[in-house]
């Protein structure tokens, strides 16, 4: 616990700290990076302030500073992250960051930064990183691997999806089943890129669980004019043929929707966060379930729309699924009716509202897709009355002030 000492500190200083969180992650990654080159591995330096020089938005992150000793849950999904990508706490990198993180406070701070507010934090900084260190052991025994453990795969099937999405599906080298994974968990993808930077993303698990193999789904990020195109994501694209082997992780993520409950279930998905709700309808499917479901999806027109096989697939199982799709710009091609619902941005207020639906109010509500579709999402439905604690997200980017521990 936080000394009595400390604590005035601590809350005096976190509104100034998340005023200047971007400053003070841009001094903190720069100076960690001088200092251990060597982590650029670990991380996805197209994603970090030290080195985006675009003024592109970043992929969503959360704003909020997790240095607060009053908001623990973090450390759970930060311990997911963290094993997913490889990183060893207990093996330097906590008691490393440490100097960045403190100097970084100092730096950006000035004069504020008195020693007594620096030795508060830096009681603070032992004690989260006390528990990451717990919640991320605990994640060990669970998985069974060690830290930064590798399993080799092989691509033994490529199927386009959409103009820019490919599912790759993966086996394991040795001919093991793949171990379990929760629907909606991701792995790690590592790749060795053409100028010999090796480099890990994450992608969710878009197939059903139970099955020898696994199966990801990557949208090619194109770059323009002004920003370069996605790094292992169109490496991916150019290079996953049936036969190329892979390193990942096990799976990892604590986005994980129950399914053996009996309340109503809806997915709601836009652009590629329909991955990881594939794999809970998949599964869902695949074990006969009696909830009711809703499966609701935006895409930007019939030639974006990824896995679109999936749903007929599931609905032949599942006579109780509904689903709506949304194209934000319906091609000449695109047949209302037959390939989508709704022309715009996912209604979901009004699709609750309809006679038929109104029984999914009372549901548990996922979400994941880009920043702006899940903060209006998660908007509309506290409005139409979803309580709070029956929304649950995934996010596609770094939490990116995560990383100070
Ligand atoms: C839990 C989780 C699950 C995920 N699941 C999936 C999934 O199922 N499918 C999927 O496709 N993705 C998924 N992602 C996203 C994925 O991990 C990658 O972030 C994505 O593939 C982009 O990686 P990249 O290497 O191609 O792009 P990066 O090289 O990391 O670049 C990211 C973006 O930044 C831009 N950029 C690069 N350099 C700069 C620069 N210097 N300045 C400005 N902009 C720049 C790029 O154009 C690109 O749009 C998931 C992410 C997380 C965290």
């Amino acid at each position: 616990m936080l000394s009595a000492a400390s604590r005035p500190y601590i809350d005096a200083s976190v509104p100034v700290l998340r005023e200047h969180g971007l400053a003070i992650t841009t001094h903190f990654y720069r100076e960690m990076f001088a200092a251990r080159p060597e982590l650029t591995q670990l991380f996805n330096m197209a994603t970090r302030p030290t080195v985006r020089s675009s003024s592109r938005s970043p992929p969503p992150c959360s704003p909020t500073p997790p240095i607060s000793t009053r908001r623990r849950p973090w450390a759970r999904g930060r311990a997911h992250r963290a094993q997913a990508r490889g990183s060893r706490p207990e093996a330097g990198a906590l008691p490393d960051r440490r100097p960045h993180l403190l100097g970084a406070i100092s730096a950006v701070l000035g004069d504020a930064a008195t020693p007594d507010l620096l030795a508060a934090w830096d009681e603070a900084y032992w004690l989260l990183a006390g528990e990451l260190i717990a919640a991320e052991a605990r994640l060990y025994q669970s998985t069974g691997m060690a830290a930064g453990e590798r399993i080799a795969v092989r691509v033994v099937r490529r199927e386009v999806q959409s103009d820019n999405v490919v599912a790759l599906t993966l086996s394991a080298v040795d001919g093991q089943p793949l171990p379990d994974f929760r629907p909606g968990q991701y792995i790690s993808v590592e790749v060795t890129l053409d100028d010999g930077n090796r480099q890990q993303r994450q992608y969710s698990l878009s197939a059903e669980r139970g099955l020898p193999t696994w199966q990801i789904s990557v949208k090619r990020e194109e770059g323009d004019h002004a920003t370069p195109a996605g790094a292992v994501s169109n490496w991916l694209h150019a290079n996953a043929q049936p036969g190329t082997e892979l390193a990942v992780s096990a799976p990892f993520g604590d986005f994980a929707p129950r399914l053996d409950g009996h309340r109503p279930i809806v997915l709601l998905s836009a652009g590629i966060g329909i991955t990881p709700m594939l794999s809970v309808l998949r599964t869902l499917a695949a074990q006969g379930s009696k909830r009711e479901i809703l499966f609701a999806h935006a895409a930007r027109d019939g030639r974006h729309h990824a896995h679109r096989a999936d749903l007929a697939w599931a609905k032949e199982r599942l006579p109780q699924l509904r689903t709506h799709i949304s194209y934000e710009q319906p091609q000449a091609a695109d047949v209302a009716g037959r390939d989508y619902d709704h022309t715009g941005t996912m209604p979901v207020a009004a699709l609750l509202d309809a006679p038929d639906n109104r029984l999914f109010i009372d549901g548990e509500f996922h979400l994941c897709g880009p920043l702006g579709f899940m903060q209006a999402q998660r908007h509309a439905l506290i409005s139409a009355g979803v309580p709070v604690a029956h929304i649950h997200r995934e996010v596609f980017g770094p939490d990116l002030l995560d990383d100070l521990l």
